[in-house]
């Protein structure tokens, strides 16, 4: 189905703001000037995306920064969501996309979850034909970016359904 991509991601921003304002941070957008349409699923698109930005607010400091951008390009389109929170080590962005790993903070940042996030994030890319990298620098921040092709003839809703049904049960009920 096609997505207006800048209409949900700017729903997944404008539903995180508050809950930003209210841990005395800034959640900002900054989009392409074009209006991106892609070929995908929209609920999918959305728990990306809005995987992404909790997790920038959760591993944040005092006063989270985090921005979101994209990019239109002629194959597809690149998202970013930048923050200045903890960072990831280099060691442990090899392992953050597993199912279940979560980076042992302990005291320092003691967040609940279950690890799921982002090896959910990274199979629902993967499933529309697109990539996710990560470049961090502890005590700095973090910067996730996703490619997400204009069309993908590997869209499957059947695929995607099943994997959510195994593991993501979090995200079924909107599935
Ligand atoms: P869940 O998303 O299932 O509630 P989670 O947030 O722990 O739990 P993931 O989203 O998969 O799981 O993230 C895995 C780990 O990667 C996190 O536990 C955290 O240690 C680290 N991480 C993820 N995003 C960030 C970020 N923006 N800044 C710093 N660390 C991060
Ligand atoms: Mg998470």
């Amino acid at each position: 189905k096609s997505v207006d991509f800048h209409m949900v991601a700017k729903k997944v921003v404008d539903n995180f703001s508050l809950q930003v304002a209210n841990h005395n941070g800034i959640l900002r957008r900054n989009f392409d000037a074009t209006n991106p349409i892609i070929i995908a699923d929209e609920v999918h698109i959305t728990n990306i995306l809005a995987n992404l930005v909790e997790n920038a607010l959760k591993y944040s400091g005092a006063k989270p920064e985090i921005l979101v951008t994209t990019t239109d390009h002629t194959q597809g389109i690149l998202v970013s969501v930048i923050d200045n929170g903890i960072g990831i080590s280099k060691e442990n962005q090899k392992r953050i996309f597993e199912q279940f790993y979560r980076v042992p903070t302990g005291n320092v940042h003691n967040v609940k979850g279950f690890g799921l996030g982002l090896s959910y994030v990274k199979k629902m890319v993967e499933i529309h034909g697109g990539s996710i990298s990560v470049e961090s620098e502890l005590g700095i921040g973090t910067k996730f970016t996703i490619f997400l092709p204009r069309e993908s003839d590997r869209v499957n809703s059947e695929e995607s359904t099943s994997i959510l049904k195994k593991v993501y049960k979090r995200w079924t009920q909107t599935a």
